[in-house]
């Protein structure tokens, strides 16, 4: 399971780092960039036009935006969708018999429905709209509380985002079940070898990553999957990191339940998804009570809808939900295996830059075909905020911290990292900024 990293051992300031020019390495690159992975590129700089932000400047600079996984930036067409809605009429969806609100419930519809064909669930009924991967992750950790009883296990890995480990340390303190996590080698992939024996006849729930959003690995879900089943355990896929990055199909990956933001696939922010089987679907109490969720209220009982309904108490973001519609178009016009071809060769010439960066130390693993489009760095002496604040005043946008995984963190033996993370509007002339500002950075700090 392990490949090999891009830790040290250490390589000097390359020329182009320190040099004025920062020319690139073409005996270097080209390689990432020959046959399929050439023709399979995306055409970035059209692309570009498509995001208005990209026409800032940051510090008198051209915004170099490395920051996707955190979020991305806004298509043309989300931003028109939304105040299209918002123009033409605002109106609820479900809540009305006049045409604003026939139009805005079809609109509400056909969008579940699109994101349905999307990341291949069986029915439409079969996407929940949520706030967010965070808000799904909660109803499902929260759905799943009555079924559960002290001492029930749910398994989950060490490289979670902490949306994905807080909500099932409150329920572990409301009910008293057992966490357990899946180790983290020190080449950033999951330790599997130990599989077996983390897995046992009380593992209820599996719930895991597809893409780490600090070390980049893509996690073999569908194998994971395939031994959770065989212990009757319910498999969750966080595929906050996938979605808009890679193709993601719900069945492909064997996954009970699937979350993902609209957000981080170019979409509006207020808008997440819990996409699941009928079946475990049906496993879930709702967490928020209130207006739609319910079948029949009376003064003191109610009973509920049926899924989807069920988990979408309260008005919808209708604007929200209709404008992604536009991102999942572009997405599928480009195709998925292109964005991921594409984010590869970006990670493949990121890591391929960065490695020879004097002591900078690079996270998960050195094989790019491995990982989504991200690199996670630690420089030997510059702590991530100062870098990160250099960087800014180039106009480069990267995070720097703990990236909500602390627990990976401190399994790695570090308190932060800076991570440059991409997306179809990225290419290499942003990863070129990236190492020029870090060459600044070590004139600063040296
Ligand atoms: N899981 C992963 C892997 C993430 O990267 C993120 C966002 N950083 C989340 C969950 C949480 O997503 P949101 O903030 O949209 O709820």
């Amino acid at each position: 399971m392990t490949a090999p990293t891009v830790d040290p051992p250490l390589s000097p300031v390359r020329e182009g780092l320190d040099g004025p020019g920062l020319a690139l390495d073409l005996d270097r690159v080209a390689p990432i960039l020959e046959g399929d992975d050439l023709r399979r590129q995306l055409e970035v700089t059209a692309l570009r036009k498509r995001f208005p932000a990209l026409a800032r400047r940051v510090n008198g600079q051209r915004l170099v935006y490395l920051d996707t996984a955190a979020t991305a930036l806004k298509l043309d067409g989300v931003i028109d969708a939304q105040a299209d809605h918002y123009r033409s009429s605002g109106a609820n969806a479900h809540r009305g018999m006049h045409r604003l609100a026939d139009e805005a419930t079809t609109a509400y519809e056909q969008a579940r429905e699109r994101v349905a064909r999307w990341v291949g669930a069986a029915r439409a009924e079969d996407v929940v709209f949520a706030r967010s991967t965070t808000a799904a992750l909660n109803l499902v950790a929260r759905g799943m509380e009555p079924r559960l009883r002290t001492g029930d296990e749910v398994l989950l890995t060490e490289m979670e985002h902490h949306a994905n480990l807080v909500p099932w340390i409150q329920l572990a303190e409301r009910t008293g079940i057992v966490l357990r996590h899946i180790p983290v080698t020190a080449a950033g992939e999951l330790e599997l070898d130990g599989l077996d024996t983390l897995l046992t006849p009380r593992t209820r729930i599996v719930s895991l990553t597809y893409v780490s959003n600090v070390l980049g690995t893509i996690n073999p879900v569908a194998a994971i999957a395939e031994a959770a089943h065989r212990h009757g355990a319910l498999v969750v896929v966080d595929a906050a990191q996938a979605v808009g990055h890679l193709p993601v199909d719900l069945a492909a990956l064997g996954a009970d339940l699937l979350v993902f933001s609209a957000h981080k696939a170019y979409g509006p922010m207020g808008l997440g998804f819990l996409v699941g089987t009928e079946a475990a679907l049906d496993q879930l109490e709702p967490l928020e009570g209130g207006g739609q969720m319910i079948r029949e209220v009376h003064l003191d009982r109610a009973t509920w809808a049926e899924p989807p309904l069920r988990f979408e108490a309260g008005t919808p973001d209708v604007a929200a939900a209709t404008s992604f519609v536009a991102a999942i178009e572009l997405l599928d016009q480009l195709g998925l295996d292109r964005v991921q071809a594409h984010d590869q060769a970006l990670t493949g010439y990121a890591i391929d830059r960065l490695a020879a960066v004097d002591g900078l130390r690079l996270l998960g693993p050195a094989d790019p075909t491995r990982r989504g489009g991200l690199v996670s760095f630690v420089h030997p002496r510059i702590h991530p905020h100062d870098l990160a604040t250099i960087l800014d005043e180039q106009g480069v946008a990267v995070r720097a911290g703990h990236h909500c995984a602390q627990p990976l963190h401190r399994r790695l033996g570090l308190s932060a990292s800076t991570r440059a993370s991409f997306g179809i509007y990225s290419d290499r002339d942003d990863l070129d900024a990236l190492v020029a500002g870090l060459g600044l950075a070590h004139r600063f700090f040296a």
